[in-house]
């Protein structure tokens, strides 16, 4: 898996997905597709279980994890049920699991929300790793004359992730600061 910028990207896997690829061989080891919210697989995960849990084995930096997570089944109004997750780390019911490489799995409730600011000093280092990625480029990011374009290429990528960066740190801060001015008004 790679790593994530904003939490809104990270992988997800839908328990009908799952239900239905498990299908009439429970336990029998079957690979599922990750996918972001649209829809587009980001990689796969191995899932096996029965009626009442599944047991997903998962990669994370090259390291084989597995998680055992419960399933509940919600009557449907025409006859059936319906699968949902229970979440793992809250206990609701949940139609994603979302897996985040520096945690165990989740629902979005627990897991898709912008990264808090640990410490003052990340910031810091955000901002400065931005102001480096600017110092070779010229004025609004262009090109300086005489660089050769992998470089230019490679220097505006650097900035884009530095900037995506703050930006997903600052989320929280700027969500902050709009609840506090809702309340003065
Ligand atoms: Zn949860």
């Amino acid at each position: 898996m790679n790593s994530y910028l904003f939490a809104d990207d990270l992988p997800v896997l839908d328990i009908n997905r799952v239900i239905r690829q498990i299908g009439a061989t429970p336990y029998k080891p079957t690979s599922v597709a990750l996918t972001d919210l649209p829809g587009q697989q980001l990689g796969s995960v191995t899932v096996a279980g029965a009626h009442d849990w599944v047991s997903v084995s998962y990669q994370v930096a090259d390291q084989a994890r597995r998680a055992r997570v419960g399933v509940e089944r919600t009557p449907c109004h025409l006859g059936g049920s319906r699968p949902w997750w229970r979440c793992p780390r809250c206990g609701r019911r949940a139609a994603l699991l979302v897996f985040d490489e520096r945690a165990a799995p989740g629902c979005r409730g627990c897991l898709q929300r912008p990264y808090s600011v640990q410490h003052a000093g990340d910031l810091e280092a955000m901002a400065l790793r931005v102001a480096r990625a600017r110092r070779w480029l010229g004025p609004g990011g262009r090109r300086p004359r005489g660089m050769r374009w992998p470089t230019y290429r490679r220097l505006l990528a650097r900035l884009a992730a530095a900037e995506a960066d703050m930006c997903a740190a600052l989320a929280p801060l700027r969500d902050r600061c709009r609840e506090a001015r809702e309340v003065v008004k």
